[in-house]
């Protein structure tokens, strides 16, 4: 059996329907073996033409893609649960609008096992005033509210990110019916799970072809898109927080609440053998990433192993994410995405939590996505709930960061990595094929996949090298509070700021500012800034009538780091917060002050 066949076994145990069905459907008519071979060449020298601008380092072209419209045939799931998705319901053909997600939530409180409660209510409302609705379950006669941190771990699943990567926000809602409704113990004994199946709820109802919104996803036929309702997105908005979705999901991000946060996606890209593909925390600031990516989610793969069920670390046969992800790449190996706090996962890493990125398959069927996304956040929760060690890492590194016991010493820029490790890596054999156009979603014109996998040995870069190292400043962070966006938006992450208590002038340090770069192209509506500079010793009178101190200890410290230093690669600076400050020669507006307390006895700091 190939891999792509034991994938496909295994997940059809797992889901309980066959998968075979919801294939794409389209003409399949027997070419002249003139066509053929006129094909094959073409697609040939596409293959060459490519090799050749890699070697003469030319920017590679991306081989046009099919657009195919997916045709699902339905599979009846049966027995029918009760409730049933919309993607139960209709066998795996369509996926759910946000009127079903209600519809559903609605209806779970009548199949709770006895022994176990649910909440239902919302995080906030969306740019079109839809709520984002999330269920909070758990044993007992009530659930935590969610104010401070539980005595059991809290693990949190968000859905539906990106309207049309539709399977996490399936796989969810059935996962917690099947938990809730279990009257066999379970992981909601031991922790409380806290899903928001459908986060980006505008971007889900702004239905339209998958064959324009989700070129290269193997279904449903009619699915959402991406960005919110004002065409953001959602995933790179977690430092700005422009969107009402992310000033909705700060407060618990920030608050020390969550301990485990998972977020689903469909990945695109490159032909592996791989039914999901995952990434803890990309940030190498991120207290607890090393630990997710080699113990945690080491542990998940090789347990799903066991199933049928091929995982890996996230990243595509590329050298640039999204790009060309053609089988000439594969020589080039392996390469994750990106390590910025605008990304969710990577920014709630530097809370101190967990953070999981789930990112299934595009080129599976939906029905498989569905059953390998359930599986996996299955076997997170059971993970969660049973090992006692998990829930204990992510407390002693907040009580540390509390406490400032935490380590001073924060990453502010990063690049990937360059001492990639080697690993083995399952790559699907595409081959020149004069009928493959059009016929399935994403496939390049003129090659056909085969569902042959080889393992190929070669450089994995799923991690990323410090490039710009700070550390906190003792006593914190001056902001001046004509700087309103600013501090609006450290208002935003839960940052606290206090007010010098008195007038004082104390040593400080200021960031000259060399040059201020500005991205040519916009994006995001932005022109992101680059700052170089140095830093140099002055001397700084706190006015408590204009100024806010940050405090450089709490759970917002790393945060507020990557907000606030001049050479973070992702903070205030970056999304034009400042610009009206930014002049070179000049200084940059947040200053930092070394020493710790004055009245604590060290250094200067002596009121005048
Ligand atoms: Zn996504």
């Amino acid at each position: 059996m190939t891999a792509r066949g034991a994938v496909a076994a295994g997940l059809a145990v797992v889901a309980g329907v066959t998968l075979s069905a919801c294939t794409p459907a389209g003409p399949r008519t027997a070419p002249s073996p003139a066509d053929s071979a006129t094909a094959r060449r073409s697609a040939d020298s596409l293959l060459v033409e490519r090799e050749r601008q890699r070697i003469a380092g030319e920017a590679v072209r991306t081989a046009p893609r099919a657009r195919a419209a997916w045709t699902c045939v339905p599979q009846p799931v049966r027995p029918l649960p009760s409730p049933a998705t919309r993607a139960e319901r209709t066998g795996y053909c369509e996926t759910s609008s946000s009127a079903d997600v209600a519809a559903f939530m609605a209806e779970l409180p009548r199949v709770v096992a006895p022994g176990r409660t649910l909440h239902i209510d919302t995080i906030g409302r969306t740019g079109e005033q839809r709520p984002i609705l999330r269920a909070v379950a758990c044993a007992g006669t009530s659930c935590p509210d969610l104010s401070r941190p539980a005595s059991k771990p809290v693990l949190w699943i968000q859905g539906n990110i990106h309207g049309g990567e539709v399977e996490g926000k399936e796989a969810v809602l059935a996962l917690l019916r099947d938990l809730l409704a279990d009257p066999k113990p379970n992981a909601l004994d031991s922790l409380v799970l806290v899903v928001v199946p459908n986060y980006n709820a505008d971007g889900n109802d702004a239905f339209g072809a998958q064959s324009v919104l989700r070129t290269e996803q193997q279904g449903p036929a009619i699915v959402g898109k991406r960005p919110n309702g004002a065409n953001l997105d959602l995933n790179r908005d977690y430092i700005k927080a422009e969107a009402p979705e992310t000033r909705a999901m700060l407060p618990y991000l920030t608050r020390g609440v969550i301990d485990v946060f998972v977020d689903l996606h469909t990945t695109d890209g490159s032909y592996h053998g791989y039914a999901l593909t995952y990434a803890p925390s990309l940030h190498p600031g991120a207290p607890l990433a090393r630990w997710t990516q080699d113990t945690l989610l080491a542990g998940v793969r090789t347990a799903l192993r066991t199933r049928g069920i091929e995982t890996f670390p996230y990243g595509n046969f590329s050298a640039e994410y999204g790009r060309e992800p053609l089988t000439d790449s594969v020589k080039s190996g392996w390469w994750t995405y990106d390590h910025r706090p605008r990304f969710g996962t990577n920014y709630f890493g530097l809370t101190g939590g967990i953070s999981i990125l789930s990112e299934a398959y595009s080129h599976d069927p939906f029905a498989r996505r569905v059953a390998a996304t359930r599986a996996f956040l299955a076997e997170i929760a059971t993970r969660v709930a049973n090992d006692p060690g998990v829930v204990r890492r992510v407390r002693a590194v907040r009580t540390a960061m509390l406490t400032g016991r935490a380590p001073r010493d924060v990453a502010l820029a990063a690049r990937l990595v360059a001492a990639p490790r080697r690993d083995t890596v399952l790559v699907e054999v595409l081959v020149p094929d004069a009928d493959s156009s059009g016929m399935e979603p994403g496939v390049p014109l003129g090659l056909r996949r085969t569902g042959r996998m080889r393992a190929q040995e070669m450089p994995v870069r799923d991690r990323f090298d410090v490039v710009q190292r700070g550390t906190l400043p003792s006593r914190g962070w001056v902001v001046e509070r004509r700087d309103t966006a600013l501090v609006a938006l450290l208002r935003r992450h839960g940052i606290p700021l206090s007010a010098p208590l008195r007038t004082e002038t104390l040593r400080a340090e200021e960031f000259v500012l060399d040059s201020v770069v500005m991205a040519p192209r916009p994006f995001q509506g932005h022109r992101e800034v680059r700052l170089a500079g140095r830093w140099r010793s002055t001397s700084l009178t706190l006015r408590p009538d204009s100024m806010w101190i940050v405090p450089s200890r709490g759970l917002g410290a790393y945060i507020a780091a990557q907000l606030l230093e001049p050479e973070s690669d992702d903070g205030a600076t970056t999304w034009n917060v400042l610009d009206d400050r930014l002049t070179p020669g000049g200084v940059h507006p947040v200053r930092r002050i070394p020493d710790a307390l004055p009245d604590r006895g060290v250094r200067s700091g002596a009121a005048r």
